[in-house]
């Protein structure tokens, strides 16, 4: 088969991607699934690199559209590692027979409307052609892996990877000299992992992160017969938490506290799972920056503890605030410093050359390894749809529309591209993934069923209802960030317009504004 005729081309099966699909075939539509890699799970397929694992709780992180599978499957951890949830979702795609409307190895090179005749044609790479009313693009904010510019990196004679394009076959750590280069949420994860069999590993940081214990744990018999009777109760909490955990909020503020009980508060905290660091915290830790200080010196006292040179320390310890980065949640990461075969390389004091043939060169020489991982992130948010040839009206590209930037109502949807949705697109982010994309995963099946009740067949949002979300985003901004570089910023690739990619507002804003879209009966967006 080299062409296919479907009401729906959905393009990604990640998260997002399977829930998008599970839905159009419970709604009864055709739909084919394109996935450029050669199994299913999205980020649960290319990061395979050793250590990588949730943050969220494996329970909150699942899909809750069936009971009978949320009494099933059993998470063996509360944060579960890559290779489980690789397994819980290749589960779900059989479980629900969906691996038949999935075409691996179909990397998509352009998608182009058509005014005439209402519909998208989606290419890929290997010369297949389907013509679809509607393009749901779920390509994900972390899918395009972003190299730096670092001379020499094909002169390098050993074995480099990327965290995020890991290979399917064993890469051999035992013994070796590795270097990893970067400390964001993947490189603090890999390092401690591959340190306990390497000959040596070798840490490039530049900006180091405020790291914090995951705090994970097996879930007992016990916790899997509780969670089994609470479906309903964790359902309905997750339907309209904050940030789409179930931590509860601690309705404290810092300075309403002594600071020998905000001490004892942060200790609690830092023995919490996870992002309950940013949801438990006190409450005007991520809006006051001298709250978010009081945090910061509770962590670099925690630091300065674990780690027993204290000029290995001194690097450890960000000179930026709590947040404003994303912080990775660590196990054994600063306690890894201890270790004889670890060391540590701050490329701000000996900034990276060159890589020769045998290692890496920075301006106080040059190491030798055998393998060098890229921990270096991804061209966020926008990547995979703006290498995707994406065309609305009038032939218009998706990268000139957003040349400036994404522009789009609820990040599921933009004006001239009529038909066509991305939810987890940019300015939709907002917390757990699964649970606020699942959010416009629903929006958009609920909005092609509206359409087809009126037996319309073009969607298109609005400019004056794209623009007021646009609006909403601007003015939520300056409460919600200390630091604006980074990923969430696209700062880390060059060239890329300089805009905060998530959704500030939140996700109590985004499911309210769907409601009200929804109670409005979707006003302008049909013909
Ligand atoms: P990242 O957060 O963007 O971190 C990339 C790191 O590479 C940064 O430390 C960056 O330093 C560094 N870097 C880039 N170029 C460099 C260079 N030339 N020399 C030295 N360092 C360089 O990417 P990531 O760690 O892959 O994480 C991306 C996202 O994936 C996370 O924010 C998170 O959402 C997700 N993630 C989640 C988990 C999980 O636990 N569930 C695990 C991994 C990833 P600068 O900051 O100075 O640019």
């Amino acid at each position: 088969m080299d062409q296919a005729d479907v009401d729906i081309v959905i393009v990604g099966a990640g998260v997002l991607g399977i829930n998008q699909l599970y839905r159009a075939r419970r709604d009864g539509y055709s739909v084919l699934l394109l996935e450029q890699g050669g199994g299913v799970g999205g980020t649960w397929y290319w990061n395979r690199y050793p250590g990588c694992r949730f943050d969220s709780e494996s329970y909150t992180y699942g899909y809750l559209f069936s009971e009978q599978l949320w009494r099933d499957w059993e998470w063996s951890e509360e944060f579960a590692g890559q290779p489980e949830t690789e397994r819980y979702l290749n589960h779900v795609v059989d479980r629900f027979d969906l691996r038949r409307y999935i075409r691996l190895g179909s990397r998509v090179t352009s998608a182009e409307w058509d005014e005439a005749t209402r519909t998208w044609t989606t290419r890929t790479e290997d010369g297949f052609e389907a013509r679809s009313t509607y393009l749901i693009s779920t390509t994900g904010v972390l899918s395009v892996p972003q190299y730096p510019d670092v001379p020499g990196r094909e002169t390098f004679a050993g074995e480099q990877h990327h965290t995020g394009a890991w290979p399917d076959s064993p890469v051999a750590i035992e013994g070796r000299r590795i270097a990893v280069v970067g400390t964001g949420s993947s490189g603090v994860q890999i390092a401690p992992v591959v340190a306990e069999q390497a000959a040596s590993v070798t840490v490039y940081q530049r900006t180091p992160s405020w790291c914090t214990p995951l705090n994970n744990h097996p879930i007992t018999a016990r916790q899997q017969a509780e969670l089994k009777e609470s479906f309903t109760r964790i359902r309905d909490a997750l339907a309209v938490a904050v940030a789409g955990f179930l931590h509860e909020s601690s309705g404290r503020r810092t300075f309403d506290d002594s600071k020998e009980q905000r001490w004892e508060f942060y200790e609690t905290i830092w023995n919490s799972p996870g992002f309950a660091k940013l949801s438990s915290n006190y409450e005007d830790m991520m809006l006051d920056p001298k709250a978010n200080g009081e945090w910061c010196e509770f962590l670099e006292e925690k630091i300065r503890a674990l780690v027993a040179d204290p000029a290995v320390a001194d690097l450890l310890v960000p000179d930026h605030g709590y947040g404003g980065l994303r912080p990775p949640f660590v196990t054994g990461y600063y306690e890894m410093f201890n270790r004889p075969n670890v060391e540590l390389v701050s490329t701000r004091r000996t900034p990276m050359l060159r890589l020769t043939e045998t290692g890496i060169e920075t301006t106080d020489g040059l190491r030798p390894f055998d393998l060098v991982v890229w921990a270096t992130g991804f061209d966020f948010g926008t990547g995979a749809m703006r290498r995707m040839g994406i065309r609305g009206v009038d032939g218009l590209p998706l990268n000139e529309y957003w040349a400036d930037g994404p522009r789009t109502f609820l990040g599921v949807m933009c004006h001239r591209f009529p038909n066509f949705f991305f939810p987890g697109g940019p300015h939709g982010a907002a917390g757990n993934n699964p649970r606020y994309g699942g959010d416009q995963v629903d929006f958009v099946a609920d909005l092609l069923n509206h359409a087809r009740d009126r037996g319309e067949r073009r969607v298109e949002v609005p400019l004056e209802t794209e623009r007021r979300w646009a609006a909403t985003m601007e003015k939520a901004l300056p409460r919600s960030t200390f630091v604006e570089h980074g990923q969430y910023y696209g700062t880390n690739v060059p060239g890329k317009p300089r805009r905060f990619l998530l959704n500030p507002a939140g996700r109590p804003v985004l499911l309210r504004v769907m409601a009200k879209t929804i109670e409005g009966g979707y006003a302008g967006f049909l013909d």
